[in-house]
This record gives structure tokens, C-alpha cells and sequence, in this order.
């Protein structure tokens, strides 16, 4: 459906500013660098300034100077921060969801949806203020005690895609802020806005709790900005999340220096689908994994692997369902997929249909584009399903629009050798009522993924577990389960309170 009627950039601006002025943003600076567009029109909202070397520096100098106070603040203390953070955040969250949908072309459901893991991910950073938990071990010695012991690191700096404008930002941030580590924050070039709001709650919680005020740093720039921080030894912690190619250049600058990194980078994900599975629960799974977001998350569906003997049936209920999906306005209560960010990224879906075409796909459904006489610069697209005859090329990439492809296998191995059989392994799913093959799926020689699910897609993680994934998604976890531990360091201490000194392993000595 194309009813939707677009607002205009002008619309749109005003909009932007007046929730910026919500969220403590009296005035958008002015100046060159950075963009920010809102792909509902492919408008210009504002011209901002890029933050210079000399900017960069100053800003990692002064998060290094407070992190020497901030290290030594007790966690629980740490966490009060924290917790007025959230407590801002839940005030001003509609605000941030309508800047989120104006920046990322987010529908307004999933923009409240990610402001909610920003929420959720303080709250658990509060509980974690006070469960950094360290171990003791037996030691072999009498006399003496083996224990270990959780140090704050030092400055977080964080790079973050616009897709998740927000939310993965509030992951790093709340958990390195009750780890005792200030942040230096390098947003996408695309969501300056949603980053400036951030910024200023953020400063607000500082102030209001008295800590100190250069905990956070905001640089907006581009890749030379990130690249600055990555080169940087007074950053403790380099947390990059977007693409492939961006961990490809980051990660060996960040090793040269023996520098932390942790990375969280594209993925390519898939369900598997087995005879036995609850197709209409599947398909509301798959649709949502697939065509949510605009196919834009970083666990989008794109790939579907289907026992033969149900992939007819399966696909016609898909493309059944993609025909439902009402394309356009993301602030419209109905739409359910909204512009992609950018008319490059409809070329790349554009392209990737061309290439499955050539390999020999069928495209069932989708691709084509909506709303072009109204918003021209804009990129609003249906959603496409490919039926592939094989795994090529193509399919192993990370086409980041909606796309799926449709793949068919006979036996389960069949199966779990085409899912794994891809550079990427960020997360998976499997849809089935046999128990043996969901936990078959979930062993050791299943998926290969860092996330494993069993009857739901593949996308919507809560923020309890940690997230990331194996392979070319970078290794990294970030937000629950132990992920803080990524931004801490670790002691291990053995005190002697004997009056002997008999050394480890039985040396003797002196
Ligand atoms: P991107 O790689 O273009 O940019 C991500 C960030 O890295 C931006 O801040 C950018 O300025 C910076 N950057 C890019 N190249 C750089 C370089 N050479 N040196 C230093 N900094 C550099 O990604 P994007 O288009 O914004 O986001 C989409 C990608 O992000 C997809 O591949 C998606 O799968 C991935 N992603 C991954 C996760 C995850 O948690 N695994 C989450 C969200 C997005």
C-alpha cells in the first residue's frame, strides 16, 4: 500500500528541533562535515560541524582525566548515574523514538522499541553496578588465597552504525559507565541528531548526580574521525559495530597499538525450516525478521532454508504476507516498513535482484519502488522474497536492504552445511516441533552463529543476553549475560598470610 502521505523536510525539521529542544538541545550547531538527512524525504534537515584532530584529542584527553576520578567512585555509586539516565530516558522517550523515526526511517513502534533497550539496558546496568563479581580459587598452597578482581579499564570509545542509532550506543555506555570507563562517542555520519540528543540527557544525569562532566565526549565525524580513535592508545576500548569493511580497517589499527577492540559486524542470518514446523508461526516470524526494519538490522533474515518437501507451501504464504505490508510512512500507525536509509542502499537491493537473477533466482516478490513522485530523494521499496537454486555469491553477502532468499535442502546436514556455510555467523533460527533437531541445531556441530533460536526469527534480541556473533561478525558481545567484562580489567592476586613461602609447582629455591 502507497496511500501514505509524506510530511514535508520542512515538517520534518521542525519536528527535529523541537524534540531536540526536549531533550535539552537549544540550538543544532551549525557548519560543515556532517550531514543530517531524513530518508523519509532524502531531505536536508541540518548542516553540522565534523569534529577536527585537535577536537578528537581534546575530547579523549578530557575523558582520560576523568577517568582517573571515576575509576576509583565506588560501582553502586557509578550506578546512581546510571540509574537518573534511565530515568531521563523514560521521560523523554517519545522524543527520542520520533527522532530516531526521522533519522533512520525507523517505524515509529520500532523506534519506541529501541529506546525501550535503552531503558532496559540501564536498568541492568544498575543491577550490575553491584554484581562486578570476581572469583576465588583454591589455592594449592597453605596459607595463601587466590582471588581475582574486576578493574575499570579506561576510556570506551564507541563507533556505531545508523541503523541502531541509539540503542547500541545506551549498551556500550551504560555498562562502561558502572565498569568505571568514560565514553568517547563517534556516531554515524547519517544520525547526528539522535546523537546529540543522547549527548545532552546524558550530560543532564552527569550534572544532576555531580559526576564528572567529561564521562561522556561526543565527536561527530566521519570514518577519519573513528580511525583517530582507533589509532589512539588512551583509548582502552575501541567498541565498533557497523560493517564488515569497517572491522576489516579498525580492528589491525587497534591490535598494532595492543589496544581492546571489541566488534560487532554484519551478519548474513538464517532459518532453517524442518517439515514438522508451525508454518503460520514461522511465517510471522520470518516476516517480521525479514521485512521488519526495512530489512535493515543487523539480524535481518536473508536466508531461508527449507525442507523441499514445505517450501512451496511456505513460500506462498510468505509472499501472501509480503503482499500485506503497507510500505511508506514510518509515523503512520499502519505502515510496517518504512523508506530504506538512503536511494544507494535501494541501488545495492536494486543490483543484488540483478545478480540472484543471473544466478538463476526467481524473484517472487518485491523491489519495486513506492512514493517517488511525492519524495524523489527518498527510497521507499517492497520488500523481496528470491527463490535461489543455489548458494552463490550473492546470497553469502550481506545485501544490507530487504532481501530474502529462499534456499531448499533435503537432509537436516544438508541444511546446517548451507546455514553455516557463509563468512558471516551473527545470529540463526530454526523452526520445528522435533526436539531432536532443534537441539541438533543448538549443538556444538549446529549453527555456528553467536546467536541460536528455536522457534522465533532471528532478529529482536532482549538486551539480558550477550549479542554478537563468530566469524566475520567480529567475535565481540556486548549488553547482557558477562559482556561487562569486555570493559574491565582483570587482577589476579595471590596473598601469602603464612609465615613460610613454599613456592607453586613444588620449586624449590633458596
Ligand atoms: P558502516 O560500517 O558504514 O559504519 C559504522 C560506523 O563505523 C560509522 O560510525 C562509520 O563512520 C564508522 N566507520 C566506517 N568505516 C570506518 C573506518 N574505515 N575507520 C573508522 N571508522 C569507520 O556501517 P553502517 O552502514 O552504518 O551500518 C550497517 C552495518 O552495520 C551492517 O553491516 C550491519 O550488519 C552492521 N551492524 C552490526 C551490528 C552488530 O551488532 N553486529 C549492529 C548494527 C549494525
Amino acid at each position: 500500500s502507497t496511500r501514505t502521505q509524506l510530511p514535508s523536510t520542512a515538517e520534518l525539521r521542525d519536528l527535529a528541533a523541537d524534540r531536540l529542544r526536549r531533550c535539552g538541545v537549544a540550538t543544532v550547531p551549525e557548519g560543515t562535515g556532517i550531514t543530517a538527512r531524513t530518508p523519509l524525504t532524502g531531505g536536508v534537515l541540518y548542516r553540522l560541524p565534523a569534529a577536527t584532530a585537535e577536537q578528537t584529542d581534546a575530547a579523549v584527553a578530557a575523558a582520560e582525566a576523568a577517568f582517573r576520578e571515576w575509576r576509583t567512585v565506588p560501582a553502586p555509586q557509578r550506578g546512581a548515574l546510571v540509574k537518573r539516565f534511565g530515568q531521563l530516558l523514560t521521560e523523554h522517550q517519545d522524543a527520542l523514538a520520533d527522532l530516531v523515526t526521522v533519522e533512520a526511517g525507523k517505524i515509529r513502534s520500532e523506534a519506541l522499541g529501541e529506546v525501550r533497550e535503552m531503558t532496559d539496558v540501564c536498568d541492568f546496568a544498575v543491577g550490575l553496578s553491584r554484581q562486578l563479581y570476581g572469583r576465588t580459587m583454591a589455592s594449592e598452597r597453605p596459607g595463601h588465597r587466590l582471588a581475582e578482581t574486576w578493574h575499570p579499564l579506561g576510556v570506551t570509545g564507541v563507533l556505531s552504525a545508523f541503523n541502531f542509532p541509539v540503542a547500541v550506543w545506551s549498551w556500550n555506555t551504560a555498562v562502561a559507565l558502572v565498569c568505571g570507563d568514560p565514553v568517547v562517542w563517534k556516531p554515524s555520519e547519517l544520525t547526528p541528531l539522535t546523537a546529540l540528543a543522547c549527548d545532552a540527557l546524558l550530560a543532564r544525569a552527569i550534572a544532576d548526580t555531580g559526576a564528572p562532566v567529561a564521562l561522556h565526549r561526543l565527536l561527530l565525524g566521519d570514518r577519519e574521525t573513528g580511525a583517530l580513535l582507533a589509532d589512539d592508545p588512551r583509548v582502552a576500548l575501541l567498541s565498533a559495530t557497523g560493517s564488515v569493511r569497517m572491522g576489516r580497517a579498525v580492528a589491525p589499527r587497534v591490535a598494532a597499538r595492543f589496544g581492546r577492540c571489541l566488534l560487532e559486524l554484519g551478519g548474513n542470518n538464517a532459518a532453517v525450516v524442518t517439515p514438522s514446523a508451525d508454518l503460520d508461526l514461522a511465517v510471522r516470524g520470518i516476516v517480521f525478521s525479514a521485512a521488519g526494519t526495512a530489512g535493515q538490522r543487523c539480524t535481518s533474515l536473508r536466508r531461508l532454508i527449507v525442507h523441499e518437501d514445505v517450501a512451496d507451501r511456505l513460500t506462498e504464504k510468505i509472499v501472501h504476507a509480503y503482499g500485506q505490508l503497507p510500505v511508506g510512512n514510518p509515523f503512520d500507525a499502519d505502515t510496517l516498513v518504512g523508506p530504506l536509509i538512503s536511494p544507494a542502499a535501494h541501488a545495492a537491493m536494486a543490483k543484488a535482484l540483478d545478480t540472484a537473477r543471473d544466478d538463476g533466482g526467481t524473484v517472487l516478490t518485491g523491489g519495486e519502488p513506492h512514493l517517488t513522485d511525492q519524495a524523489p530523494d527518498a527510497a521507499y521499496v517492497s520488500p523481496a522474497v528470491v527463490r535461489m537454486p543455489a548458494q552463490t555469491e550473492v546470497v553469502r553477502t550481506e545485501t544490507f536492504a530487504p532481501v530474502l532468499y529462499v534456499l531448499t535442502y533435503r537432509t537436516f546436514e544438508e541444511a546446517v552445511a548451507l546455514h553455516n556455510g557463509v563468512p558471516q555467523g551473527l545470529s540463526s533460527s530454526v523452526f520445528t516441533r522435533d526436539q531432536r533437531e532443534a537441539e541438533r541445531f543448538l549443538a556444538a556441530d549446529g549453527s555456528d552463529c553467536g546467536i541460536a533460536n528455536v522457534n522465533i526469527g532471528t532478529s529482536g534480541a532482549e538486551i539480558g543476553g550477550a549479542f554478537g556473533g563468530e566469524k566475520e561478525t567480529g567475535g565481540g558481545r556486548e549488553s547482557g549475560s558477562d559482556a561487562w567484562r569486555a570493559y574491565m580489567r582483570r587482577v589476579t592476586t595471590t596473598v601469602n598470610y603464612s609465615d613460610a613461602l613454599p613456592l607453586a609447582q613444588g620449586v624449590r629455591f633458596l
